[in-house]
């Protein structure tokens, strides 16, 4: 099959993932479609593409997950193709249908390898059949209160509970004795009921100080799979991953080997193509065990192309052409290391909460070796609507700990005001010795980081910072014209640089 060339595409999301997709497509001369809620009128993805439709209002059912408005959008706007993004309807099969229903191409993975792969128990009994360990536990969710505690007693507590349907830690509790079982499987599939229309829960066993590792795959419709290498995500909050890198420290080539050997084979077992990941959990003995596949673009992606000089993006629009990959296995380099901080906007000091208000100053790190991907200015806010992400800070040095240091030192020069966020829970990270080390598992920041280990930001220098900030703007242009012909004072020169 031979699908046509793509000339216009449809970027189905928002932020900085909307803005890393449009890039690609203006390097590659595609024309770019903006979709946007009220709230996001003035964002940089829609200042960026070459044209923009309104979706509907802020919430996301109204907006970003609104299937048929979208597609009616695509149509209209002669798009060949719609490019879901990361989250909102990049693993909906039911969208991938509309969407191909009416000759569009989705960018993506075909509906029929999402259900394969993207319902977690579906792809734990695929993974099986063909002899990749999985995390011990049930392949098809628990029907029965008496069958969960049947399987805890198999497996042997500590065990997760875990939606079948969903992502993002939802439904998921860690159950450590079977007088807590009943109420954790309620609370589990009430939890996964109101995020994922879907109740239904299975259990794994609990792994002890796990580390998080995944496979980058690309998959053309011809047969030809490669692999981008790993990536490792164990430093998360709340099962929430915060920092990832390429290589991981514990993966040697014989590893490797056999990491990427069954993530290509599931992959093509399934008939999955384009770009896709296939996580594992490592265990203390490094017994790897699969966890799940995720059936799109990663958030942390950057890591791998800084490591491997792939645009990812630019592989999945040749594959939804139905051209085959332009690289083979062993064109791939794996050069240097590279990791990414994920700088959000929450506050430290409120239990990481969302951080909700204007960003009235940004000022964010450039250089040899550093990559920013972000979708908001100054001015921007950051709602309740959507994922509270700034950017993604992304670093390459030629080994491990140059990228620490090229990370610690961009972040020193990374500023924010106007609201909270964890640039200094980066830092902190960077410099701790067992980060350094390497030695860092799924409860790295549990067992080691406590608030008041964070070096504290004075509540007046926050508002000193915010309060200037909007001041000197406001005079910018100010100090910019009253000079009367007369030459300009050397502070107001200076100030006008630096507030520029
Ligand atoms: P989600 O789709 O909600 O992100 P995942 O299955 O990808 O869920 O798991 C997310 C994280 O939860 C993992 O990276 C790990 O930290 C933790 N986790 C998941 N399964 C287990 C397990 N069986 N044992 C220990 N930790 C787990």
């Amino acid at each position: 099959m031979h699908k046509r060339g793509i000339k216009k595409i449809l970027v189905a999301n928002r932020g900085e993932i909307a803005l890393r997709v449009m890039k690609t497509c203006r390097q590659a001369g595609i024309k770019t479609v903006a979709v946007y809620s009220t709230i996001d009128k003035n964002s940089s993805h829609v200042k960026f593409a070459d044209e923009a439709f309104l979706l509907g209002d802020a919430p996301a059912a109204e907006s970003y997950l609104n299937a048929p408005k979208i597609l009616e959008i695509a149509k209209a706007s002669h798009s060949d193709a719609i490019h879901p993004g990361y989250g909102f309807l990049s693993e909906n099969p039911g969208f991938v249908e509309l969407v191909e229903a009416n000759g569009i191409v989705f960018i993506g993975p075909s509906a029929s390898a999402i259900r394969k792969m993207g319902d977690k128990t579906a792809a734990r009994k695929l993974a099986k059949s063909i002899g990749i360990p999985v995390v011990p536990g049930t392949v098809e969710p628990v029907s029965s209160y008496g069958e969960a505690v049947s399987v805890a007693g198999e497996i042997k507590f500590p065990v997760l509970l875990k939606a079948a349907g969903g992502g993002g830690g939802k439904g998921m509790r860690i159950v450590n004795a079977v007088g807590e079982l009943a109420s954790a499987l309620k609370g589990s599939q009430s939890e996964a009921k109101s995020a994922f229309g879907d109740d239904r829960i299975y259990i794994e066993k609990y792994i002890d100080r796990p580390r998080h590792i995944e496979v980058q795959i690309l998959s053309d419709i011809h047969g030809g799979v490669i692999h981008l290498g790993e990536r490792e995500c164990s430093i998360q909050r709340r099962h929430q991953k915060i920092i990832e890198e390429s290589p991981s420290v514990i993966i040697n080539d014989e590893l490797r080997e056999k990491i990427t050997r069954s993530a290509i084979e599931l992959v093509k077992e399934s008939g999955y193509t384009n770009a896709g990941t296939i996580e594992f959990l490592f265990d203390r003995e490094k017994n790897f065990y699969f966890l799940e596949m995720n059936t799109r673009l990663q958030v942390e992606h950057p890591v791998t192309e800084m490591r491997v000089g792939v645009d990812i993006v630019r592989e999945q629009i040749r594959i939804g052409e139905g051209r085959p990959l332009s690289l083979k296995q062993d064109d791939i380099r794996f050069n240097g290391h590279s990791i990414e901080c994920r700088i959000y906007a929450e506050d430290p000091e409120n239990n990481f909460f969302p951080s909700v208000g204007k960003i009235l100053s940004l000022k964010s790190p450039s250089g040899f070796g550093i990559r920013e991907d972000r979708g908001i200015e100054e001015n921007d806010d950051i709602t309740t609507y959507y994922d509270p992400l700034v950017a993604k800070l992304a670093v390459w040095g030629k080994d491990r700990n140059e990228a620490i240091e090229r990370m610690a030192s961009a972040l020193d020069s990374y500023e924010i005001f106007g609201i909270r966020n964890n640039l200094r829970l980066c830092k902190w990270i960077m410099e701790n010795p067992v980060f350094k080390k390497g030695d860092i598992d799924t409860n790295f920041l549990s067992s080691q980081f406590n608030l008041n280990l964070l070096p504290a930001v004075p509540e007046d220098i926050l508002e000193a910072g915010a309060i200037s900030a909007v001041l000197m703007r406001q005079m910018l242009p100010k100090l910019q014209s009253s000079s009367n012909g007369r030459p300009r004072s050397r502070w107001k020169s200076k100030m006008t640089d630096f507030f520029r």
